[in-house]
Parts: C-alpha cells; structure tokens; sequence
C-alpha cells in the first residue's frame, strides 16, 4: 500500500479548518501564525509561502515578519520578546537555517514554549520525553499519525529510526516509545545498519542520503516511512529506493506526497493547539 500523505493531509486540515469555524462563531477569534524570515534562501522563501497558503486555507491569520541576511540577533531577539507578549499572536515560527551571526539556540529558547508551534523549546522536547502533553515537531507528528491510520496499535513493534537529528530522529522515537513500541535509533556511527533494519516493523528513514534504504535492509510486511527530501538530477528523492522497496512492504509513504504534506498539516494543528492553549 502507498500511503497517500496528501489526502491524510487534507482529512487533518479539514478537521482544523472545521473546528477553527467553530471557536470563531464562539469566541470571534482566530489562531495567528508570526512567521520570521530571515535573507532570500529559496527554500525558505517556498516553505514559508506554502505554510502561509495552507494557513490561510483552514482560517489561520498569519503575517510574514521579513529581515535581510545581515540583520542582527538583537533585533531578531526584540522581536521574539514582543511577539511573545502579543495576545494576538497564537505562534511563532522563525524559518531555519539562520545566517550565522544568528545563535539558533538563543532563539528557540526565548519563544514562549506556549507559541512554540515547531515544538524545537526545550520545554516542549523535555515535555515529550518525559510522556506528558507537549507540542511535538510537525515532521515526526505527521510520520506517526500516518503510522496510526496504518496500525492503530502498535504496541510491542519493533521501530527502527535512522537519523538522530532533534527535529526528526530524536522526536520520533519518543512518540514511538509512547505507543510502547522498542524503538532503536541508529546514526552515522552505528556499526551494522542493515542488521538493524531489517528488524523493524516500523522504519522511518530521516538520514538525508538518497535511496540510502535498498531493499535487502527491509522487512516483508514493515511499514517505511520516507522523510528524506534530496534533489537529484531535477528531481525529488527520498532515502528509501521506492521503487525496490514498495512491493516488499506492507505500507510506505512516497517522496514526494508522503511525509511533506503531513508536515505542513501538523504545523496548522500545533498552530491550533497553541491558540485553544491561550484562550482557555
Ligand atoms: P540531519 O540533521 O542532517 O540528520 C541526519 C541524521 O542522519 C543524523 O543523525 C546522521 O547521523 C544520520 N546520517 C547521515 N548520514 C548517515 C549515514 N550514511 N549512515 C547513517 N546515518 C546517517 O537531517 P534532518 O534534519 O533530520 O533531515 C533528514 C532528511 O529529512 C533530510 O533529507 C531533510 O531534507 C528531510 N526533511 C524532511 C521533512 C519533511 O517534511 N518531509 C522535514 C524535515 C527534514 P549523525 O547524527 O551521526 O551525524
């Protein structure tokens, strides 16, 4: 089975846009999205502009707070603080990469973990770790709601993560260890990855090297989950070999219209959640 991340991405956005007309005609309110973007990376630029578009479809407000590459971490910093006393803005997002001169961790850690809507705070990351309410990354958020509508209980599965990174690797193991499966992480240092793999049930590639996963490292019947985004030779590749692979397993998400769309869904439902958190 391919799993069609686009049309769970659209279930999701249509349940968010359904309850945002809801607490609207109750509270003549609606959640706000800040978006901070720093320089003309084109990446970003086309990030941004769809997180905006998909907001804006599902009834989010959102305003895109634009500095050029040379702008100072003081100013971004400022900013952030007035963002964070803003009633009116529900979450903050700052595009990454940063230009150097910009201290990422100064800035995750000053957005109020309540508006913290990529869920990068350390408050939100100890939070999920520590198996109490947390707002979760988007991209692991969507991989495991995907897993969900394939196995609604996935207790005892072995799940095997490939990349350790905080905003893939590391969170998808705790959504995974709290679904009670045992989970292994393996990394660039790990010695024998194929070994591991093929005893996932579950495996989620977030490693960045195209096609890395072949289909001798898969297991009958496992569920893969691709979020590898790698351009090669003008087009768009996951870390999992698709076409090796896709008859071999039970399910498996497709790169691109797999993981991408559930992404930007979860970023509307976090966007959600921190607005229903603020005015309650
Ligand atoms: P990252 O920060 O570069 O982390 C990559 C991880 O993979 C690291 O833990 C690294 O190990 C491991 N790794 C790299 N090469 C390896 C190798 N040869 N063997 C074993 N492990 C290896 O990347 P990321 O931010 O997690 O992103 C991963 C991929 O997901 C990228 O393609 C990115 O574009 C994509 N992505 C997709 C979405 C989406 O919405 N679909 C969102 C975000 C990212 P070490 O820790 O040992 O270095």
């Amino acid at each position: 089975m391919i799993i069609d991340g686009k049309k769970e991405a659209e279930i999701l956005s249509d349940e968010i846009k359904k309850e945002i007309k809801l607490l609207k005609e109750r509270t003549s309110k609606v959640p706000h999205l800040s978006v901070i973007l720093i320089g003309n990376y084109a990446p970003s630029e086309i990030y941004v502009k769809n997180k905006i578009k998909k907001s804006k479809e599902v009834g989010i407000n959102s305003d895109i707070i634009r500095y050029s590459s040379d702008v100072s971490e003081k100013e971004i910093l400022k900013k952030i603080k007035d963002l964070n006393e803003d009633s009116k803005v529900s979450g903050i997002l700052v595009q990454l990469p940063l230009p150097n001169q910009i201290n990422k961790e100064k800035i995750i850690n000053l957005i109020l973990p309540s508006k913290d809507v990529d869920g990068f705070h350390p408050k939100n990351v100890g939070n999920l770790a520590s198996g109490y309410n947390a707002i979760v990354p988007c991209t692991p958020l969507g991989c495991s709601l995907l897993i969900k509508k394939i196995e609604k209980n996935l207790s005892g599965k072995h799940a095997v993560i490939i990349g350790r990174s905080n905003l893939n690797g590391k969170p998808m193991a705790q959504l995974l260890l709290k679904e009670n499966c045992t989970v292994t992480i393996v990394h660039s240092k790990t010695k024998n990855i194929q070994e591991e793999c093929l005893k996932a049930d579950i495996l989620v590639a977030a490693v960045g090297v195209p096609n890395f996963v072949k289909k001798d490292w898969v297991k009958n019947g496992s569920i893969i989950i691709d979020v590898g985004i790698n351009k090669l030779e003008n087009k768009i590749v996951g870390d999992v070999n698709f076409d090796e692979v896709k008859d071999k397993v039970k399910a498996i998400t497709p790169v691109p219209g797999g993981v991408g769309p559930m992404t930007i869904a979860c970023l509307l439902k976090n966007t959600l959640e921190c607005f229903k958190a603020h005015s309650t």
